[in-house]
């Protein structure tokens, strides 16, 4: 049996958006700047795709929208865009959480050399930012709030209109990296108060190397890519005219297809949590409510997630101990830190993340695997004999 359980990570391209894609990557090949009528075609079709994203997240106007390559670019667009033109107006500090993706995390590093001051909110041991802790953290000086909509790890939803609604009256912007959210929960930038958000493709069976910013009208954000005139002079270079499409058909795809998709993972997800909760000393980590659909984040005392993850292979699961981007390192994740886990335990960690083409039987199959391997790998573990002769 072959699982594919990483959905966070990457999803399949769906045959559909591949259909939708084709013409673009063919016939259809024409520069979007040219007047000619392959030329042409490919604008109507750029400019189609930002009209309809614009709709599907709440955007007032498609003028809203710009194509970036993926979420990493539009974090980094986004963060550096406006906090470098508020420097200027003795705006230097930025709210961020102490759980958020790289990209945010590493640009707030980054703008640090520069001057700024960071505050790191705490998430909890329910993987949640508090609203009054971002109300109580703003100051005249802050010239940006950045919180994630849903963690990427361990799949905690925050409450981003709350959030949202406090910037706005404080008179502070706010950005959300919904690239996890997006097509998962019900995300709407003016209900929730937002004024930039990051999302990519490729998390929701779209293309890898395709997202989009939106900026809401009136926000000052500085020029990403100097060159022609693309993207209203901010981001230029030849649009990825197959990619967006593509981004815009998953992005309708998944959203037409939500709620009944958020209700067959919850259970199943639910039923896998119960499963692996009668492992003994194993833990859920973040919220079990305030959780997306298709999340399982889990530590199982005494063992190591590396070897949990090759055993799993070895059983045809491709699944995570966390972010892709910290695995491979022996370092435990930043997210499970910040909930206050301890370093041995955030070590066993394993990450289950699932998507519409998971199934039932893939859950039923886990069931079975996932405790197999865990007691297999504490047979042999010095660390899960310590945790046992300290508790004797
Ligand atoms: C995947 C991911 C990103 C990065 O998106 P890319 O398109 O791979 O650059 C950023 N933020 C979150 C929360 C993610 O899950």
């Amino acid at each position: 049996m072959q699982i594919y359980a990483d959905n966070a990570a990457t999803t399949a391209l769906s045959p559909k958006v591949l259909e939708a894609m084709m013409p673009y990557l063919t016939e259809v090949y024409g520069n979007p700047s040219s007047l000619y009528r392959i030329g042409s075609q490919a604008k109507e079709a750029v400019e189609e795709a930002r009209a309809n994203i614009a709709r599907l997240i709440g955007a007032e106007s498609a003028n809203e929208v710009y194509f970036t390559s993926g979420g990493s670019e539009s974090d980094n667009w986004a963060i550096k865009g406006v906090c470098r033109l508020l420097k200027a107006k003795g705006k230097n500090h930025i709210i961020t959480s102490k759980f958020e993706h790289h990209a945010v995390l590493h640009v707030c590093e980054a703008l640090k050399k520069e001057g700024f001051e960071i505050t790191y909110l705490d998430v909890y041991s329910d993987g949640l930012v508090k609203p009054e802790d971002v109300k109580a953290a703003i100051k005249a000086e802050t010239a940006l709030v950045t919180i994630m909509y849903a963690n990427n790890e361990i799949g905690t939803v925050q409450p981003i209109s709350e959030i949202g609604k406090i910037c706005r009256e404080a008179g502070v912007l706010f950005h959300t990296d919904a690239v996890q959210a997006i097509g998962n929960v019900p995300v709407n930038v003016q209900d929730d108060y937002i004024d930039l958000m990051s999302l990519t493709a490729h998390k929701f069976h779209g293309p890898k190397g395709c997202g989009a910013l939106y900026i809401r009208k009136g926000v000052r954000v500085a020029n990403l890519i100097e060159g022609g005139a693309q993207e209203r002079s901010r981001r230029a270079g030849t649009e990825n005219v197959a990619g967006i499409v593509g981004l815009s058909t998953a992005l309708e795809l998944a959203i037409s297809t939500m709620s009944e998709r958020a209700e067959r993972l919850t259970k199943m997800r639910d039923r896998l949590i119960s499963g692996l909760l009668k492992i003994e000393r194993s833990r859920l980590n973040g919220s079990k409510e305030h959780r997306l659909p298709g999340n399982v984040n889990m530590c199982f005392e005494g063992i190591e997630g590396e070897s949990l993850l090759l055993r799993l292979d070895l059983a045809g699961v491709s699944a995570s101990s966390g972010s892709a981007c910290t695995s491979g390192s022996l370092d435990p994740s930043h997210v499970l830190l910040a909930l206050g886990l301890p370093h041995e335990i955030a070590h066993g960690s394993l990450r289950l993340s699932f998507s519409d083409d998971n199934t039932e039987e893939d859950i039923d199959y886990l069931l079975k695997v996932v405790p197999e391997i865990v007691n297999y790998l504490r047979s042999f573990s010095p660390l899960w004999d310590k945790i046992n002769n300290e508790n004797n």
